[in-house]
């Protein structure tokens, strides 16, 4: 007999009233378990409490907006987060991803690409591992586990990065092109979308990278792609 599924708790930070719970209605319908959140600080006490697979945050929020949500949310494990925005622009779209955002959609979007992220979110969450572990530089990489260690202490990934790590992990020494990357951690409706791949390696560097300047683990080769290195520690004269 198969076990019963719990269903993903979505939270929605949104103070449309209308839209908030329009976005309700059709994630219940769609069989998730939804708190809902009028304001940033709701949102905070919500996130304080509850185990959230996905948090749908607006920017434009009262009293704590979305970016100081962002902020102090990409510092934990947390759940993935989808900015729901109505500033289309590019750099909203790049800061978001920057500050640990997993994927931002523009108002107005329609039911059905909402869904669809959220499924694309989801898969990267519960796919990603592989098996096996791969050292580079003060890196462990254990991707059975999905945990990866800087000199022995963990380093806490979102669920887009380890799954980008993982990635190249599991191709370790090879050089895998940026539609690839692209294709396998976002999904093929992103293989153009090189702003997704180029802020998350620079995510990946600041935290595992001891120079995230002059990367020696995850490196870039020329326009071809990226590689994760798999040269070893000669000696210990390493800046700390
Ligand atoms: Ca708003």
């Amino acid at each position: 007999m198969e076990a019963a599924v719990r269903p993903h708790r979505i939270l929605i930070a949104e103070d449309d009233g209308v839209l908030r719970s329009l976005i309700g209605q059709v994630l219940t319908a769609d069989g998730y378990s939804i708190e809902a959140a009028s304001d940033g600080r709701e949102a905070k006490e919500f996130l304080g409490h509850g185990n959230f697979s996905i948090l749908l945050l607006d920017i434009g929020l009262p009293l704590i907006d979305g970016w100081a949500i962002l902020a102090d949310s990409a510092r934990d494990t947390r759940p993935a987060i989808i900015v729901i925005s109505a500033r289309g622009d590019e750099r909203d779209k790049v800061r978001a991803l920057d500050l640990g955002a997993d994927d931002y959609l523009t108002k107005p979007f329609g039911a059905q690409e909402l869904l669809a992220r959220i499924r694309a979110v989801l898969r990267r969450i519960d796919e990603g591992a592989g098996t096996g572990v791969v050292e580079t530089g003060s890196l462990r990489i254990d991707l059975a586990r999905r945990s990866v260690h800087r000199r022995g202490v963990e380093v806490r990934l979102s669920p887009t990065e380890w799954l980008l790590l993982a990635e190249l992990a599991g191709r370790a020494g090879e050089v895998v092109d940026p539609r690839t990357l692209l294709r396998n951690v976002w999904g093929s409706q992103y293989i153009g979308d090189r702003n997704y791949l180029r802020t998350f390696i620079l995510r990946l560097r600041r935290k595992l990278e001891e120079d995230p300047v002059h990367p020696a683990c995850i490196e870039t080769v020329g326009k071809q792609g990226y590689r994760l290195s798999i040269v070893q520690e000669r000696n210990s004269l390493t800046m700390r």
